[in-house]
């Protein structure tokens, strides 16, 4: 990205797949061509009249990798610049990343508002481990405005999000979601795991912050666990604040992976979408199975919403098999390629059984809520040969 000509910002105008490509990294005296990995815990400084100006803020530059390091940099750049945001801040998971969220912006009495069909950690986080700092949380139908509002207190400081749900493919409007944020002066907080910025940009439609764990499609091939927060100064230098003080950062090497998965970000995420309506339409025909819940299929309660807030319809799909739980695990278990895994966001295709595995927890009267059924599969759609996937599915399912 350097070139002696640029204007003040040399990324204003450039298209998504150019800065996934392109954003963040400033060459170093060595000029490298590709992003440098910087494998330091430390660093040092020419006088001891400058580490005192750096220590003190008086200066910027680096000090320590828990704090800033060069190629977490690049990463916390180009994130940024995909979804729009003035800062990112990189963790090291995406647990870690909505952690230090609510450590950053909350405090004992505040209260959050979330969607019920949220990541089982998550919830986790939130219900056995914020509960004993005196943080409640309450729950809501994800597409349901009017339950949302109603959740709320005068102590409501956190509304959660994640759209579209897993593994129904539910959705809410953003952009109304964050109006009301506002008005009861909340922060919306979107996790856009699913779609990533190629798809979907929650701060254009308002939200005030993107979570993201970076484990899965930003990563895309299964190698590195990580996670990011991306938003507005003000709130990312609070969550600056305890990522260095706290240390759930980063690793640099994992930065770098993540680097090199955004650079395909967008041709992969469209190849994704490709496959899973293909699968999806050819699934909803099947005489097997009972329904499928994907946003991308006209059938989906929500299609037009998604279709006008996304831009693709991501690649998880919840699928419907005859015969209850005999049915969807026959159907697991004839599989030869898809991995039979709770994982998402890989090259490769994964399978997994909700409702005895990510939701297994929930008791019959919560999966009933959260519309997780005996016979429901989800199938996070890879970028394996179309036909090669159906036949995969078909084997268990034409026994059925
Ligand atoms: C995986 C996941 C997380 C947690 O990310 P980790 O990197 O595993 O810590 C959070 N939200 C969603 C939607 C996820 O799929």
């Amino acid at each position: 990205m350097q070139h002696d000509d640029f204007s003040a910002d040399p990324l204003a105008g450039l298209a998504l797949d150019t800065l996934a490509v392109r954003a963040g990294h400033e060459r170093t005296a060595e000029q490298e061509h590709g992003e440098p990995i910087f494998t330091t815990s430390s660093f040092v400084y020419g006088s001891a009249a400058e580490a005192a100006r750096k220590f003190s803020g008086e200066e910027p530059g680096n000090i320590y990798s828990r704090f800033t390091n060069p190629t977490v940099r690049i990463f916390e750049k180009r994130l940024a610049a995909l979804e729009g945001g003035e800062r990112c801040v990189a963790t090291s998971s995406g647990m870690a990343a909505i952690l230090s969220t609510v450590l950053a912006l909350l405090e004992a009495g505040d209260e959050i508002v979330a969607s019920r069909s949220l990541f089982g950690s998550t919830v986790s986080l939130f219900n056995k481990y914020l509960g004993k700092f005196g943080i409640t949380t309450r729950y809501v139908e994800l597409g349901n405005l009017e339950a949302w509002e109603a959740a709320m207190t005068p102590n409501t400081k956190l509304l959660f999000a994640e759209t579209p749900s897993n593994p129904l493919s539910e959705v809410v409007d953003i952009e109304q979601l964050a109006t009301l944020a506002k008005r009861h002066g909340a922060w919306l907080a979107i996790d856009n795991c699913f779609l990533t910025p190629a798809l979907q940009r929650p701060l254009d439609l308002g939200a005030d912050l993107v979570i993201h764990s970076a484990t899965k499609y930003l990563d895309g091939q299964g190698r590195a666990i990580g996670g990011a927060i991306v938003g507005r100064d003000k709130e990312l230098e609070e969550l600056f604040g305890v990522v260095r003080t706290c240390g759930p950062c980063m690793s640099p090497f994992n930065a770098w992976i993540f680097l090199k998965g955004l650079e395909t970000l967008g041709l992969r995420m469209k190849a994704h979408c490709d496959n899973a309506l293909r699968l999806a339409q050819w699934l909803e025909a099947h005489p097997a199975v009972e329904r499928v819940h994907y946003n991308g299929l006209e059938s989906h309660p929500q299609h037009a919403l998604a279709k006008r807030q996304q831009r693709g319809f991501g690649a998880v799909l919840g699928v419907e098999i005859k015969g209850g739980r005999e049915g969807a695990w026959s159907v697991i278990d004839a599989t030869r390629l898809m991995s039979i895994t709770g994982n998402l966001g890989d090259v490769k295709t994964t399978i997994t059984h909700p409702g005895t595995t990510t939701h297994g927890r929930l008791n019959d009267e919560q999966k009933t809520a959260a519309g997780i059924r005996e016979g429901l599969i989800r199938i996070a759609v890879g970028l394996e040969d179309i036909e090669d996937l159906k036949a995969d599915l078909a084997r268990g399912l034409n026994l059925l």
